[in-house]
């Protein structure tokens, strides 16, 4: 640091207004009757400070100096900061991001997105008052969610159903209600963890319920099953170990097997599911996942499942099965710590609907699986294209896009993304450029280059994928080409 520079710090320093002064200096009563008196004195505060802090980074300051508190113009880039502060705090949150992952079900972006008729029917519940728990043609009080627990029957076969919060509650709702204090046996093979901390042995042990690990990770026999249980057993526990595959030399015992050993010897079984998935997979060119339905054919006298995976819907957790064990858990003092709120109940019964209609390719989730790919390449294309057109080096390639959210491990869809060349700045750094943008474009990163794949994008978002991406660039020449 030169002295000259030097004596520009100290002259910024003695620059920066008092608080006092900033909030008597124009523009300061529309901050606080923005923001209110309280935030926006906090948040002057702390640009004050800021830039401060910013000064004596590279300066001392002389005690003595005169201050001078009159520079109108600090103060004014000190409410501006403010401001922006201000509103930064207040913005949509969680943010809203384009996911140009290709990941379907991505549960650090959200899940799954709601059809059109989801998001109707949260609007019309939030905005005034719903018939959540009334009987409106008799006139008093009726049952939470009776209308989504009928659709929940009717398209996948079971007596009764219980909506929740999510499914990890659904699971502890089930062995709470119907196992505390007794033993439910489960293959080593589905001690599994589900992202985001859920453990099925820690799930098992704060239900009350004991657990009994039969088998071995790759190999469980029914006569495992069999041996393992005693007078103290009331389940068996199947878990659809959706998030990872065990390949080669194994073997667990199919639904049915495990229903017929539980029913013949008094048992319950009981079966997380997990995806939600209502629809044979395999129509859509993916591996067959287990589906609720056939879980219940099967025998399973519980399933539980997710409403924000393959079912495609809100979070919400989902318990069907047997009348008389989903009352047992209706009645638990868990069910009502655990209960769904009415907007996830309105937009888990749209969802539904479109199942029952069979219009699928209207739950974004499906409409994502179902898109033929040269529909996506054909996006690809454009976006590639305008963007050369904008002087950027972009080509497609052929890619995988990924069903995610612990669903289908190892499956993948044909799918088509632009690459982008990035030049000196290096993949990872455009990549924090997209995340960026306004709103952010989150990309993946995959053998050192940046994909961005169309399938996820939403329609009516690829303008701003691309907006994005020139956004970022033109950064890079702006530090590179010094203007
Ligand atoms: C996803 C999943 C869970 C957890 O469900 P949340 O809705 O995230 O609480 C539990 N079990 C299985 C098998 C799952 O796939």
């Amino acid at each position: 640091m030169t002295p000259g520079d030097s004596g520009r710090a100290a002259a910024a320093l003695r620059d920066l207004p008092s608080i006092d002064r900033l909030l008597r200096a124009p523009g300061a009563n529309e901050l606080l009757a923005d923001f209110g008196r309280a935030p926006a004195t906090d948040a002057l505060r702390a640009t004050l400070a800021e830039a401060r802090a910013a000064l004596l980074a590279g300066h001392d300051p002389d005690p003595a100096a005169p201050p001078d508190w009159e520079v109108v113009a600090a103060a004014r880039e000190r409410l501006a900061a403010a401001r922006e502060r201000l509103a930064a705090r207040l913005a949509p949150t969680p943010p809203p991001v384009i996911n140009a992952t290709g990941i379907i079900i991505h549960t650090n972006l959200g899940r799954a997105p709601l059809s059109a008729a989801a998001i109707e029917a949260i609007a019309a519940t939030a905005a005034g008052y719903a018939a959540l728990e009334y009987d409106v043609a008799a006139g008093r009080r009726g049952p939470r969610g009776a209308a989504v627990e009928a659709l929940l029957t009717e398209l996948t076969g079971a007596e009764a159903a219980l909506v929740v919060n999510n499914n990890a509650a659904a699971v502890l709702l089930m062995l709470s209600a119907l196992c505390r204090g007794r033993e439910v046996l489960i293959s080593r093979g589905q001690l599994v963890e589900i992202g985001g901390g859920f453990r099925v042995p820690d799930v098992l042990a704060q239900s009350g319920a004991r657990l009994v690990e039969v088998g071995t990770t790759n190999r469980t026999h029914l006569r495992d099953y069999a041996a393992a249980i005693t007078a103290d057993t009331a389940a068996i526990l199947l878990v659809h170990h959706s998030n990872y595959k065990i390949i080669g030399f194994a073997g667990e015992p199919e639904a049915a097997e495990l229903a017929a050993l539980a029913h013949e010897r008094g048992l319950l079984l009981l079966y997380d599911q997990g995806s939600g998935a209502l629809l044979d997979t395999a129509a859509y060119g993916l591996a067959a996942e287990p589906t609720v339905p056939n879980g219940l054919r099967a025998g399973a006298d519980v399933v539980t499942f997710s409403g924000d995976k393959l079912l495609g819907g809100p979070q919400a957790g989902i318990l069907v099965g047997r009348v008389d064990l989903i009352d047992i858990a209706r009645r638990h003092p868990l069910a009502r710590a655990v209960r769904a709120d009415k907007l996830a109940l309105a937009a888990l019964g749209a969802t539904l609907g479109h199942y029952l209609t069979g219009r699928i390719a209207e739950i974004p989730v499906w409409g994502m699986i179902a898109r033929p790919l040269d529909d996506v390449a054909a996006e690809a294309e454009a976006w590639a294209g305008q963007l050369r057109a904008a002087g950027i080096a972009a080509t497609t390639v052929a890619a995988e896009s990924f069903v995610g959210g612990g669903s289908l491990p190892g499956e993948s869809l044909p799918t088509r993304v632009v690459v982008i060349a990035p030049g000196d700045l290096g993949a990872e750094a455009l990549a924090a450029r997209l995340r960026a943008a306004t709103p952010p474009v989150i990309g993946r990163l995959h053998d050192g280059r940046l994909l961005l794949d169309p399938r996820t994008v939403l329609a009516g978002e690829g303008e701003a994928v691309v907006r994005g991406v020139v956004g970022a660039l033109r950064a890079e020449w702006r530090v590179a080409g010094s203007g």
